[in-house]
């Protein structure tokens, strides 16, 4: 059975412990504490010294019975800031801060729920079929937890990743390609009151290429793209000799972002070089997409479980980027499944009770779906 009090404890418990992305030491330890003490043996990657953070991500193997699909349930223990020295408050069905930092509940209610739910399971005698759990570092920081996991001990059929928002039962299947991109547009330096005539002003060249760039902002259904950041100069009276532009593509359509990134970088080159200066291109898939049919099997998975537990599905796009990509592009099928986290990445953050508690609900029914296939 699901224990709504113990679920509760066990989500403040981890509110209380302070985790920036690559600063997840006390997490991890805390995690793999929990995880030991329910009988298990977990183990931590070296993800934390490949990316510079104080601790890797924790894996564990729950051994379910052979033949059934093998299940990886995933949720990060990275908090954005202001998340230190968090201090939780219970208030009727709903769990928020004081006000002066984020919850949390991005990602601690997926650690919770998937906790939670094992706990359950093994008490209840439950058959299920291989579990693995990873509870990734650094995902708010670039995904790099979840890139540098080692998928080869991990050989999972289908993955749950537990980091949406949404009425329980919303399920993100498909997520955007992106692509960021840095442009450092050169011109000539010159006094620019004796003679600015010598001088060739990156402003300038940055300024007329961008003002009409194709592509920008929302460009379909499905694909967008901006630019974030611009800096150069360094005196009132030196005409700019760089100027530097920070900007991203995304699109659901693979053909599409690398369709739209093209022109857009071409655009930015051709102009600047029609007007004698240069540009200096950085270009970064930073991770796949993903895009699930209504008929791939993770979906029926999802429909079984939907149907036993009186859950509806509410199947969505998303246009931000999770650990989901990750494991997708890796051969996995995977799906970002809502744990009613709300205000995520603010400090009105909050999630109510009843829906922690329906998300173990749905991952039981979900694993329960597993199990028959
Ligand atoms: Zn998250």
């Amino acid at each position: 059975m699901i224990n709504r009090q113990r679920l509760v404890d066990e989500f403040i418990s981890l509110v209380k412990i302070d985790s920036l992305s690559r600063q997840e030491r006390k997490m991890a330890d805390a995690l793999l504490k929990k995880l030991r003490d329910m009988g298990y043996e977990p183990y931590e990657d070296d993800a934390g010294t490949k990316i510079g953070g104080n601790a890797g991500n924790v894996v564990c193997h729950i051994k379910g019975e052979k033949d059934k699909p093998a299940l990886l349930l995933m949720a990060h223990m990275d908090t954005v800031v202001p998340g230190i020295s968090k201090n939780p408050i219970i208030d009727g069905d709903i769990i928020k801060t004081d006000g002066t930092t984020i919850l949390g509940g991005d990602d601690f209610a997926g650690i919770a729920v998937i906790l939670e739910t094992v706990r359950s399971l093994k008490e209840d005698g439950t058959p299920f079929g291989d579990l693995y759990i990873a509870f990734t570092v650094c995902e708010e920081g670039g995904l790099y937890g979840a890139r540098n996991l080692d998928l080869s001990k991990i050989p999972a059929d289908f993955a749950f990743i537990f980091d949406e928002g949404g009425p329980i039962g919303q399920i993100a299947v498909k997520a955007p390609y992106y692509n960021r991109f840095e442009v450092i547009f050169h011109g000539r330096a010159a006094h620019a009151g004796v003679e600015p005539e010598k001088g060739l002003s990156a402003i300038m060249l940055a300024s007329k290429a961008i003002s009409d760039m194709p592509y920008f902002g929302r460009i379909d259904e499905e694909s967008t793209s901006n630019i974030g950041i611009i800096n150069g100069g360094g005196a009132r009276n030196i005409v700019t000799e760089n100027c530097r532009i920070e900007g991203e593509v995304r699109s659901i359509s693979e053909e599409k972002i690398n369709r739209y990134t093209d022109a857009i970088l071409n655009h930015l080159k051709t102009v600047t070089e029609s007007l004698g200066g240069s540009v200096q291109i950085n270009l970064e898939r930073m991770y796949p997409g993903f895009n699930i049919s209504e008929t791939d099997e993770i979906i029926g998975l999802l429909k079984d479980a939907s149907n036993a537990s009186g859950i509806p599905l509410k199947l969505e796009a998303t246009g931000g980027g999770s650990d989901t990509n990750i494991i997708n592009g890796a051969g996995i099928p995977a799906v970002n499944v809502s744990v009613g986290m709300e205000n995520v990445h603010s400090k009105n953050e909050f999630i109510r009770i009843s829906n922690l508690e329906k998300a173990c609900h749905f991952l039981t029914a979900i694993i329960k779906a597993a199990y028959k296939r």
